[in-house]
């Protein structure tokens, strides 16, 4: 090549590496988990978030805010995925996820400042991460998962979340009902499930429907509220009059003309509505449009039509009937009803609801969200979800830690242990982990206005002696004892995979030594 310089990159291209490289992405990495650590625990505080748009989102939740953040820089948002993974796998602790790899990456970059190079590190912290998987497993309860437990797992979650006037035990209460409404010996249909909200009430009308609830109102004001014992159809048929492909125009010279034609279009639209009475069919979905013409006849009918459905509540009406969806009129028949104990509908301020429930309906169920405001229902919302999947994931395991801090606390310890006996610098990773994973009872202590050194010294001590260890905020107080003890409780499984996931992207945006970035 005759010493000529060879390019193969463009030259708007550019490229940081080295030190360089991995210290501006720890930093960013850092960063964004910096930005979630003061919502973490029963007195982590909400962030309001406000879009280019002007939507505003209050929340405590890390995956929501992370997600609505809008993070940019690639190793951030390796971080972000954290929380994502996290909230997909088991659907809570992604505060938690997202502050491990914050600290796992702030002791890498110490490591790397001592010279201990990024392969040892990624080593040490795996080898780690391998002790604090054992140290969970020797953390998990021995008793037995029951509801009250169960309730316990839900409103440990809940904790720290806006949930207007209710108080996380009543939900919590409504949460493992609704998770044992769609259990069947352990196996629960998490997707049968679903939270529907809505403004107007104050929230303590929070309740729990055995069935679904969609969007819809009646097609007529004079149709019955409440159809009891109801068989349902769901068309795709369109009930107005067929106005053809072209546009037609007819040339009427007598009065006698247009009474015939407009006779004609009266038949055309009552005998939509009688081969629907006649089917003997009560209720009526349809995706398409209804002439009130044609409303007003099943009204006089007796049967409940809904209209203009949209392809997702017909789907959900479909699923949680039984109903076949009809495309053709005169292909309606029994054989594609499906049976519920009862539909019916209420009206919320300015909107009507309908509710479908019981009998085939029964294997899907609704919490009813209500509160005063829409960003009180949303956080709401994200509370439940998060503790509908919390306790599906320990019914589904079985496996239960101690919350507050107490489970960190152990795999620190064994971490820390475990170190002493490994041989050169590896040692350092594995200690500095042990140390990361310390992040959360500081955190607790520090978002509890406690000193964070000297509730670690504490909390260690406290563990030494007791075994249980946790920082536990108790209405005003804040107490150090067993988490058991008061309920808090978490599934082992949220904790397994916050130490699984953050080790992954703190080790993957420590191996990186060279980005190169095309403009
Ligand atoms: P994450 O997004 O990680 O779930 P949270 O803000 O929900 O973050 O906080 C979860 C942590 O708070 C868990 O470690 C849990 O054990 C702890 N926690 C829950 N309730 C209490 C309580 N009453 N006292 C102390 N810690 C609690
Ligand atoms: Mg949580």
């Amino acid at each position: 090549m005759g010493g000529q310089p060879m390019f193969i990159l463009s030259e708007d291209s550019q490229r940081t590496q080295g030190r360089d490289a991995q210290s501006s992405n720890i930093m960013a990495g850092k960063a964004v988990a910096e930005s979630v650590r003061t919502t973490l625990g029963p007195r982590g505080m909400d962030k309001m978030l406000v879009d280019s748009g002007g939507d505003v989102v209050i929340t405590n939740d890390g995956a929501t805010i992370l997600e609505e953040m809008d993070i940019e820089h690639p190793a951030a948002q390796m971080i972000v995925e954290v929380a994502e993974s996290q909230e997909e796998e088991v659907g809570d602790g992604t505060t938690t996820a997202a502050v491990i790899a914050g600290n796992l990456l702030a002791e890498a970059e110490d490591l790397i400042e001592q010279d201990v190079h990024a392969t040892t590190i990624v080593e040490g912290y795996h080898e780690a991460a391998r002790i604090a998987g054992e140290a969970i497993d020797d953390g998990v309860l021995e008793i037995e998962v029951d509801d009250e437990l169960l309730a316990q797992v839900a409103s440990s979650s809940m904790t720290g979340k806006g949930t207007g006037g209710l108080t996380p035990e009543t939900l919590a209460e409504t949460v493992v009902a609704a998770i044992r409404h769609v259990e069947d010996d352990g196996d629960v249909a998490r997707d049968n499930v679903a939270v529907h909200t809505r403004v107007g009430a104050s929230s303590s009308a929070t309740e729990l429907i055995p069935g679904i609830v969609v969007d819809e109102e009646p097609a007529h004001e004079e149709m019955p509220t409440l159809v009891e014992d109801a068989d349902v159809a769901i068309l795709d048929v369109e009930l107005e009059v067929r106005t053809g492909e072209i546009d037609a125009e007819y040339a009427i010279d007598s009065i006698d003309q247009l009474n015939a034609a407009l006779d004609a279009e009266e038949s055309e639209l009552r005998g939509y509505a009688e081969t629907i009475a006649d089917s003997g069919v009560d209720v009526v979905f349809t995706t398409d449009d209804v002439d009130d013409r044609v409303a007003s006849y099943l009204a006089a009918e007796g049967i409940l039509t809904f209209a203009d459905l949209g392809n997702s509540d017909a789907r959900e009406v479909a699923k949680a009937t039984g109903a076949k969806r009809v495309g053709a009129l005169e292909d309606l028949s029994e054989d594609d009803f499906g049976h519920v104990d009862r539909v019916r509908t209420d009206r919320f301020g300015d909107d009507e609801l309908a509710f479908v429930e019981g009998g085939a309906a029964a294997e899907s169920v609704t919490v009813f969200v209500r509160g005063g405001t829409e960003h009180v229902v949303d956080e709401l919302e994200r509370a439940i979800e998060d503790a509908l999947d919390v306790v599906a994931t320990a019914l589904d395991s079985g496996e239960v830690v101690p919350g507050a801090g107490a489970t960190e606390i152990a795999i620190a310890d064994a971490v820390r242990s475990a170190a002493a006996g490994i041989e050169g610098r590896k040692q350092l990773a594995v200690s500095a982990f042990a140390d990361a994973v310390d992040v959360i009872p500081r955190t607790l202590a520090t978002n509890t206005g406690r000193d964070p050194i000297d509730s670690l010294v504490d909390l260690r001590a406290a563990h030494e002696s007791d075994g249980r260890a946790g920082l536990i905020t108790d209405g005003e107080a804040v107490t150090i004892g067993d988490p058991v003890e008061y309920g808090v409780v978490d599934p082992a499984d949220v904790k397994r995979e916050a130490v699984e996931s953050a080790t992954e992207a703190a080790t993957m945006i420590v191996r990186i030594d060279d980005v190169i970035a095309a403009e």
